[in-house]
């Protein structure tokens, strides 16, 4: 039977069942589309490495002798939309089915679930077998439950897989090791060379400069740095090993002015458009710390893996569970603008000149400096969450909706009124002068809360938990929080407020 099967830029998986056998009767498509460049303004290296992986990947199955029509973004025949551009191909190779991998955003699975409902010939959707999870596994884990704990899940993954157990009991004697995961970085362990992969993308390079799609960030050096294949996903999964898990888990949490990566992986670009598997990359980092890992301790293997099986796949179940609402949920009912900025890197504050301008420079900020730094002050300076996910969606290479939404509407902007965070993720700037060197440098003092050189995000702690009590002044987990500010002299909490309002009038000029 004559099939169309279509390959979104994110399911790039070459190890999937489809690939086992040829059929000559099977015709695979790929479109670079204005859809998809246009739908939030993203990273320029964001689709550049989407071009560029989609077209490596058309060729590798070209190569392997499959038929394949790929549209590029200037072909005559693209739609520029996905729907027209299926139609025309049904139509051009006279399909009689169409299958699809299920899309993990939910913005493209209603488009080809009504697509389906329209055509007249037979559809059929399948797994990407990229995750440990189905969609919705997490929602059915939780059934009946007030709390959807991601540690419980987390666990339950654990024992279901069989990975870091000893019998019932974890391996190790301990579950979780997050306390050792929060060293500040010194210098004291020497970061060994990034992997960088040169892949040359002028072609695509050009393209872009002859379109008119509105990107952000920059790309000075025309390759693109993080992996676009297969084999370069796997060679980057062997340099974590061997140089980076060592310390993973000791400094996950640093921050430092010289340092973007520090012990990070830069794997989320490649897992999220499926170039290597989440069991490939668990077992390969599992398999390596067994034969050779003498020297890495159990909390740096537990600390990387809590990562993908935990909270990777807690977030994808947890957006299959709470959409279409959860898109819209402003439990705080912040309405402020995002300050400008956040677009720019010019601020006087130094954390987050230093996490917006590596994150413009590279699509890339490890998982503290969009919590604790550009989520914190988000919040703190009371951002409508819309404006705060069409950025954190943008900027970040590997930001997906699927991902990027329960981590920042969620995790970090407390949208969702405690769905996936317990408490709001704040603090004052002491908690990023502890895990960096950011405050160092700064024009403002880390330890003020008034005057014009007090550190912002002091003035603006209090009056966030002030301005914030009728919602959140229950939350047993901020009662500490509460109590400290009811001991706050009325006189001084009244110049706070006034110097947090002055901020979050204007945020870029104080
Ligand atoms: P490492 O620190 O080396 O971690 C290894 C892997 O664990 C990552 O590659 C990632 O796949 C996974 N991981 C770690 N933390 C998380 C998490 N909280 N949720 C899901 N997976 C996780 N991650 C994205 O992939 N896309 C996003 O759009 C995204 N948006 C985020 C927005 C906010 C506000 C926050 C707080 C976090 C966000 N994250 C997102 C999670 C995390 O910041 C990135 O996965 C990580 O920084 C990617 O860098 P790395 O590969 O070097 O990660
Ligand atoms: Fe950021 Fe405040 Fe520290 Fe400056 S002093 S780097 S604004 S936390």
């Amino acid at each position: 039977m004559k099939t169309l099967r279509l390959i979104l830029g994110d399911q790039l998986n070459s190890k999937h069942s489809w690939y086992k056998t040829n059929d000559k009767n099977v015709v695979y498509c790929l479109f670079e589309m204005r859809q998809e460049t246009d739908y939030v303004t993203h990273h320029i290296q964001k689709i550049i490495g989407f071009f560029a992986a989609m077209r490596a990947f058309s060729s590798h199955l070209k190569a392997n002798n499959f038929k394949v029509d790929y549209y590029k973004l200037d072909d005559k025949d693209n739609t520029q939309d996905l729907v027209e551009n299926l139609k025309q191909l049904i139509k051009k190779h006279e399909i009689e089915k169409f299958q699809y991998q299920l899309p993990d955003e939910y913005r493209v699975d209603q488009q080809l679930s009504e697509f389906c409902e329209s055509l007249d010939i037979e559809s059929e959707a399948f797994s990407t077998e990229h995750f440990y999870t189905e969609r919705n596994d997490l929602k059915d884990f939780f059934k009946g439950k007030k709390q959807y704990l991601m540690e419980n899940f987390y666990r339950d993954m654990r024992k279901k897989h069989d990975i870091l157990m000893a019998g019932k009991q974890p391996e190790g004697g301990k579950w979780n090791y997050d306390k050792s995961n929060r060293n500040k970085w010194k210098g004291e362990h020497q970061i060994p060379t990034y992997k960088y992969f040169k892949n040359d993308v002028s072609d695509i390079v050009e393209l872009l400069e002859n379109s008119d799609i509105k990107t952000i960030g920059k790309f000075d050096t025309k390759t693109f740095s993080y992996p676009i294949t297969r084999a370069q996903a796997l060679d980057q999964l062997k340099y974590f090993c061997e140089e980076l898990l060592i310390h993973f888990g000791d400094y996950q949490d640093a921050m430092h002015t010289d340092e973007v990566y520090l012990f990070h992986s830069r794997l989320s670009f490649a897992m999220n458009i499926k170039l290597i598997s989440a069991k490939n990359i668990v077992d390969t980092v599992l398999n390596y710390w067994r034969k050779h890992g003498d020297n890495i301790d159990i909390s740096q293997v537990e600390g990387f893996i809590r990562q993908i099986i935990g909270w990777r796949e807690y977030m994808r179940g947890m957006y299959w569970a709470l959409m279409p609402d959860y898109k819209t949920e402003n439990h705080l009912e912040n309405t402020n603008k995002l300050p400008e900025f956040y677009w720019t890197g010019n601020t006087k504050m130094n954390c987050l000149k230093n996490t917006i301008t590596n994150s413009l420079d590279n699509g890339y900020a490890h998982h503290i400096q969009r919590l604790m730094v550009t989520g914190n002050f988000a919040l703190l300076a009371q951002i409508n969450p819309d404006d705060v996910d069409a950025w954190y969606l943008g900027i970040y290479v590997d930001a997906l909706e699927w991902v990027q939404l329960p981590n920042t509407r969620g995790m970090s902007q407390f949208a969702d009124g405690g769905k996936i965070a317990t408490k709001p993720y704040v603090s004052s700037g002491s908690y990023i002068n502890k895990m960096s060197n950011y405050c160092d440098n700064c024009y403002y003092d880390k330890k003020e809360k008034l005057g014009e050189k007090a550190c912002p995000f002091n003035s603006l702690y209090w009056n966030f938990l002030d301005d914030k009590r009728s919602i959140l002044g229950n939350n047993r987990r901020m009662g500490m929080m509460y109590s400290l500010l009811d001991k706050m002299d009325k006189h001084q909490l009244v110049n706070i407020k006034k110097r947090a309002q002055s901020i979050i009038e204007n945020p870029d000029n104080f």
